[in-house]
């Protein structure tokens, strides 16, 4: 159709992957279960693709971080399918949430008093996971905030805390001692709950032994491709493919400088290409003279500056006549990893996943 004719490269999407990485995950992490972590529209992979291609895989809880993901999620998932809301509710939003029946995930003793009201009001008891902060200082309540809720069981009377959970700062730094700090405040808030379901791991956890597993695993990244350790063998499948469309190639000569603030001067002729993708679509601007494309198993460097919509190629390493008008280069694919396009970019793949732009044609495997 006229937008695929139109689009400026094509972002593939394989939910085949995808879904042999949930399946993987979900090998690692049992006998306990795996959620999906879809916040960011599924860390801009496009979550009404991916949402319900893990549903059919068998996912039935999915973490958003915002409630606003979760309304947009709701109609792609069947009654059948919890969406819970990492980030919390906003005062205001209890009712909303309620009426979708997502659940929230309680950070603070204000929250806990909003939702119970809200369960109150309604003369129900309503599921909810409350988050302790074991040492990230991010988001969740005190283990001191956990024990005065306990004090006063009224507080928690008409909430059902399904999950008790909390969040990693250094999972993917296996031995950052970090990790066994938090592992061990969780365990005794977790002591306290004794019915509820502990939700620990994110990629990163479910990597780090048994004892971070928990009951319900909270992967993200490694859905999606990306490495769960910092520096260690990828296990993932790749997800997706970028391929970027040339439009224009030149021969330059010495002395030519090159891209915006002349941040490259060619020292001998060089040949040139320039390709329909810039930081607008994603590719951030650190990439400027030290990424590449890649085309036909060679490497391309970027010469100069990366633009908002084009980037320039050093093509001088291919044969002359080898790269037309209209060819696509990979920006991420088999030759150039999600991880390296991260670290070329003294970049996090995450970033690199949730940048991704609207321009390209999205194609789903
Ligand atoms: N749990 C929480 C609370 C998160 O904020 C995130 C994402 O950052 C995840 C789980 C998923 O983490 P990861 O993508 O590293 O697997």
């Amino acid at each position: 159709d006229i937008e695929s004719r139109a689009a400026c490269g094509v972002l593939t999407i394989d939910l085949k992957a995808l879904v042999s990485n949930y399946d993987f995950l979900c090998r690692q992490t049992a006998p306990a279960k795996a959620a999906a972590v879809v916040k960011a529209d599924a860390y801009g992979l496009g979550v009404a693709h991916v949402a319900p291609a893990l549903y059919e895989a068998g996912c039935r809880d999915f973490f958003v971080a915002h409630f606003i993901e979760a309304v947009r999620l709701k109609p792609y998932l069947a009654s059948d399918a919890r969406i819970l809301v990492l980030n919390g509710l906003m005062p205001g939003s209890e009712g909303d949430c309620a009426d979708l029946g997502v659940v929230p995930v309680l950070n603070s003793l204000e929250q806990v008093a909003n939702w119970s009201a809200t369960a109150k009001a309604r003369n129900t008891v309503l599921a909810a996971a409350l988050q302790v902060d074991t040492g990230m200082s991010r988001l969740g309540l005190e283990p001191a905030e956990v024990d005065a809720l306990l004090a006063e069981p009224e507080r928690l009377g008409s909430i059902h805390v399904d999950i008790i959970m909390s969040h990693l700062a250094c999972g993917d730094e296996p031995a950052h001692a970090a990790n066994a700090r938090q592992l061990a405040r969780m365990g005794a808030v977790r002591s306290r709950f004794p019915d509820a379901k502990l939700s620990f791991a994110n990629s990163a956890g479910i990597f780090l032994g048994e004892d971070y597993r928990g009951d319900l695993a909270r992967p993200g990244i490694a859905l999606y491709g990306g490495a769960p350790l910092a520096g260690a063998e990828n296990p993932m499948h790749q997800v997706v493919r970028l391929e970027v469309g040339v439009v224009q190639t030149r021969t330059v000569p010495a002395g030519s400088e090159i891209g915006y603030g002349a941040s490259f001067v060619a020292k001998s002729e060089m040949r040139l290409a320039t390709i329909a993708a810039g930081y607008a679509d994603g590719l951030p601007r650190h990439l400027s003279n030290t990424g590449a494309a890649w085309f036909g198993g060679v490497r391309l460097p970027i010469v100069g500056r990366v633009s908002m919509d084009s980037i320039i190629l050093d093509i001088t390493a291919l044969e002359p006549g080898t790269l037309k008008i209209g060819d696509m280069v990979e920006l991420i694919g088999p030759h150039q990893t999600l991880e390296m396009i991260a670290a070329n970019a003294g970049t996090i793949s995450y970033e690199i996943l949730t940048s991704l732009g609207r321009r390209y044609e999205r194609r789903y495997l």
